[in-house]
């Protein structure tokens, strides 16, 4: 299949009037407090365009009036702030041992965040799906209980997933072939709000370009290190996904053509020799559920300066740098953000992985690559997944609220 050139096109003309929304609405995002005649002469907009526009903002719940300024000069001037607590954008991930889930409203506002242990390895996949379902309806219903609207769900899953949100190929968790999306809709009754599923390390990537320290960076990288490998890029400001949707499959660079076999089939692949659960594996030699406390246990062999964890933590480093220079030289990112088990095991990984990186890449000094360490914990995926709802919005596809269409209607 052969794709055109998509992304960023110039709004036709009939868009204008939500390009303006889109425009208003990010500029008070970024400058609350401010005023109308500050709007106008940020954006060029003339007043009597951005009173109308701010009118709409204010009708839809997305921005809202606070009281007038004490230290301008002049006539005082009613400033805006957003608004946004009537809707909340949920995010949940699935990953080999945890699904989180997390709600977040248009003003930023975390509304809910929960974790909880799951054994996806284990799990059948209709079963798995069951549990997801489940805590997707009882995020979905403290949301609305909370009289919110939901904007929308965006699923995370630790494998391929294609553009209709059928899971094509999991190693991690087992999956082959599992119509995620679709028992989604069936599950929450298909509901009003749009239901999508994505690779989980493009929406925490997505929640690093939103939240992270190096929120905007224009090429930015998130390598997840949970049970797999896997790699969310934004290039040039928008997600590389590929063709398919299949961009970013790090973990299966083969690395070691004679290494350990990996669980996609092939053998010496990067997530076999540098992967968190190959890690512990090799570690305990057993194959965990639950990695947190087998992580933990590395950590404190490492700690003690036990040989066999700070050789295996070198060696892994040196793989993962060996995989960053990859993405260096075809990607040249200016930050590459480590996220997961990788976190708690940077100061043992980072050193080999930053020194590999430099001597496997052309550019001189890495192509200016750094690496960095997540700030955003093990929910990364569920909050990109809320972030991406958000990032629609910004791009002007604006909701309207129930109780705002209600009044409207009434009219
Ligand atoms: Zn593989």
């Amino acid at each position: 299949m052969i794709t055109s050139q998509a992304g960023q096109q110039p709004a036709d003309f009939s868009d204008v009037r939500a390009t303006n929304l889109s425009v208003v609405l990010r500029f008070v995002r970024a400058n609350a407090p401010c005023s109308r005649a500050d709007i106008a002469a940020s954006t060029g907009l003339n007043k009597a365009t951005v009173s109308s526009l701010v009118a709409e903002l204010v009708d839809r719940r997305l921005v809202r009036e606070t009281g007038p300024t004490e230290h301008r000069i002049g006539r005082p001037a009613t400033l805006l702030v957003p608004d946004g607590a009537a809707y909340a954008a949920i995010g949940l991930e699935v990953d080999t041992d945890h699904l989180a889930v997390v709600a977040i409203d248009l003003a930023g506002v975390r509304l809910l965040s929960w974790r909880r242990a799951f054994a996806g390895r284990g799990t059948p996949a209709a079963r798995a799906v069951a549990t997801v379902a489940a805590l997707a309806r009882r995020a979905v219903a403290k949301v609305i209980a909370d009289d919110r609207e939901v904007l929308g769900l965006t699923v995370g899953v630790a494998g391929m997933v294609d553009s209709g949100g059928t899971v094509r190929l999991s190693p991690n968790l087992g999956w082959r072939d599992v119509p995620l999306r679709d028992s989604l809709v069936r599950a929450l009754d298909e509901p009003a709000y749009p239901i999508v599923v994505e690779n989980n390390s493009n929406l925490a990537v997505r929640a690093e370009h939103r939240y992270g320290p190096y929120a905007g960076a224009a090429n930015l990288v998130y390598v997840d290190g949970h049970a797999g490998i896997g790699a969310g890029i934004i290039a040039n400001g928008a997600l590389l996904r590929g063709g398919l949707g299949y961009g970013g499959e790090l973990g299966h660079i083969q690395v070691a053509a004679d290494g350990p076999r990996c669980g996609c089939g092939r053998a010496g692949c990067l997530e076999a020799v540098a992967g968190v659960g190959a890690l512990v594996r090799d570690l305990s030699g057993r194959e965990p559920a639950d990695l947190e406390p087998e992580v933990d246990d590395v950590l404190r062999r490492a700690r003690a300066q036990d040989r066999a964890a700070v050789d295996a933590l070198r060696s892994a480093g040196e793989h993962l740098g060996y995989g960053m220079s990859i993405l260096a030289n075809v990607v040249n990112p200016e930050v590459i953000v480590l996220g997961g088990y990788f976190v708690p095991l940077a100061p043992w990984l980072l050193p080999a992985a930053e020194k590999r990186m430099r001597e496997c890449t052309a550019a001189p000094d890495a192509g200016g690559c750094r690496l960095a360490i997540s700030s955003l914990g093990h929910s990364a995926a569920a909050t990109g997944g809320a972030a991406s709802i958000l990032d629609d919005v910004d791009s002007g596809a604006l909701p309207i609220a129930n109780r705002a269409r209600n009044e409207v209607a009434r009219l």
